[in-house]
């Protein structure tokens, strides 16, 4: 799928516009996911870091992931909304909020990261289950 892809924060101060090819998409359970959004889990996906063009200004807030290694949280400082991520683990890639795209329709989640850690109020999407 090499589309284009378009979305933005809630209040129009951050967009950002890719023609690059989305590498994977997946729900991620974990804490610090849940804290970032507000919700049970961050839903996004993976694009080329370079196929990425973001206008508006972000701010990124940074801390340590289990692995060790420095993640980056980018939000509107305008209007709040969680937008992307990045990792130095991976820094060819951004990871984009699914729910910030214009069609968020075209979001296909095909893998779950840190089920274990799932809220009991947001069940799994047990079709995403690895065998
Ligand atoms: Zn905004
Ligand atoms: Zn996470």
């Amino acid at each position: 799928m090499s589309s284009l892809i378009t979305g933005g924060c809630a209040c129009g101060a951050v967009r950002y516009e890719s023609r690059g090819e989305i590498e994977f998409s997946f729900h991620c359970h974990c804490r610090k996911c849940q804290r970032a959004t507000g919700a049970g889990h961050a839903s996004a996906f993976a694009l080329p870091i370079n196929d990425v063009e973001l206008t508006g200004k972000i701010v990124y807030h940074e801390q340590i992931a289990d692995s060790g290694h420095a993640t980056y949280s980018g939000f509107c400082p305008a209007c709040g909304s969680p937008l992307v991520s990045k990792t130095d683990q991976y820094p060819d890639r951004i990871y984009i909020n699914a729910a910030t795209l214009d069609e968020p329709s075209i979001f296909r989640p095909t893998f779950l990261v840190f089920e274990g850690m799932a809220q009991p109020w947001d069940p799994i999407d047990v079709r995403l289950r690895q065998p």
